[in-house]
């Protein structure tokens, strides 16, 4: 079978021979005589077949491509989709111990070959967002391959409440496992998915290096960071979050693990006004996971202000041989932006600061490697002298 096809314009063609899984709009010569959601064909202004996707004739991404040319044409079915998630489910079993953490990206986007379709799995529950229409194409049958992994519930995450629905089933509350603790989601009310799944490694790297710490978690939302902390043996946690929701989620999920009140508390504030606070050179461990200052090269420069005040007040409040994990999930920070704004933050702190690890994302988000703009996730873990 033939997919209609949309034709680029001359000389527009690099990026698709380059497998960037995007087509914008500025390089269409004819549209697709095809509907939202449909496979087309992307053919050169010469002729030659060089990519499919799903169309969107009303997005600046006009087909999100997910295979290319080279060999006998594909046939986009069921049974290509259902190997494409055997494919993704493989990696993750293979990285992770599924006996023991059973959260985790099941399918990243572009990561995955999967453009517009991102699924968190939490124990029996997935939540899905699904952007484009390519992927609302896909919906009933990734549905029903879900359920036949075990899945219980699906919820459609949208943007807004109101959008957000359930695929199948339906639940308030779940409880999964992240290295065998226990962390609680609350699908729909919860931010993104209901959990930072992306920073489950960097969480068990400060776990390492928290035993008797005390420990400023901030911009905790529901305290992961805190309480691997705590069961790598700190003495205190405070969770910072400006979200009232957040800090309650925060302690649930230390006592969820066994902390009480006399090892973790949890504070609605500010972060920038709470370390503001913090008397100099008198804490152990900070960890800084801010949400994105920016999502726009326009706004870089007043993002990174942001983030080196920062760093600088928590450079400031740690003591001699304390810890900083900080990070930046803004994309257009580059890692090495990243890298000269801590640098300008602890040159102007006046400390000596030591790299000891740099944190990106786990393999369970993985980055195609034809489409940089996926990384978003970057972290440095430092000590001070
Ligand atoms: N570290 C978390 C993820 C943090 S997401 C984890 O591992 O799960 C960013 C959080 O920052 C959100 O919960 C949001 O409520 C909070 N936040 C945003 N602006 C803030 C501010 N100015 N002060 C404190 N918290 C803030």
């Amino acid at each position: 079978m033939s997919y209609p096809a949309l034709v680029l314009k001359a000389g527009k063609e690099r990026a698709v021979r380059n497998r960037h899984p995007w087509v914008f709009s500025g390089a269409v010569a004819t549209e697709a005589q095809a509907e939202a959601g449909a496979v087309v064909q992307v053919v050169s202004a010469g002729g030659e077949v060089l990519a499919y996707g799903h169309y969107a004739p009303e997005s600046p991404i006009r087909v999100r491509l997910f295979a290319f040319a080279g060999g006998p044409e594909p046939v986009f079915d069921e049974g290509f989709w259902r190997a494409r998630w055997a494919a993704a489910l493989a990696l993750r079993a293979r990285h992770l111990d599924l006996t023991r953490t059973d959260g985790y990206r099941l399918l990243s986007a572009e990561g995955d070959g999967c453009p517009g379709l991102v699924v968190d799995r939490y124990a029996d529950l997935a939540v899905a967002q699904l952007r484009g229409p390519g992927a609302l194409a896909l919906a009933t049958w990734l549905v029903a391959w879900l359920a036949e992994q075990g899945v219980r519930h699906v919820l459609a995450k949208a943007e807004t409440e109101a959008e957000t629905r359930w695929l199948l089933g339906g639940v308030d509350r779940v409880v999964f496992r992240e290295n065998d603790l226990r962390f609680e989601v609350n699908p729909v009310q919860g931010q993104k998915t209901g959990f930072f799944l992306d920073q489950r490694d960097a969480r068990s790297l400060v776990g390492r290096l928290a035993r008797g710490a005390e420990v400023h978690n901030v911009f905790a939302y529901s305290g992961g960071f805190g309480v691997y902390a705590l069961a790598g043996g700190a003495e205190r946690v405070v969770s910072v979050d400006s979200s009232a929701e957040a800090c309650r989620l925060a302690d649930t999920n230390a006592a969820l693990n066994g902390f009480g009140p006399e090892q973790h508390t949890s504070l609605a504030a500010d972060a920038f006004e709470y370390l503001r606070t913090l008397p100099a050179q008198g804490t152990d461990l900070i960890v800084l996971d801010p949400p994105a200052f920016t999502k726009h090269v326009g706004t870089v420069e007043r993002a990174s202000r942001g983030y080196k005040d920062l760093n600088l007040k928590a450079f400031a409040a740690l003591k001699p041989g304390g810890i900083l994990a900080t990070f930046s999930c803004s994309q257009p920070i580059s890692r090495d932006l990243l890298r000269k704004i801590v640098f300008g933050a602890a040159a102007d702190a006046r400390r000596p600061v030591r790299l000891l690890y740099q944190t990106g994302h786990p393999p369970d988000h993985p980055i195609d490697l034809y489409h940089p703009e996926g990384e978003y996730l970057k972290g440095l873990v430092l000590q001070v002298g």
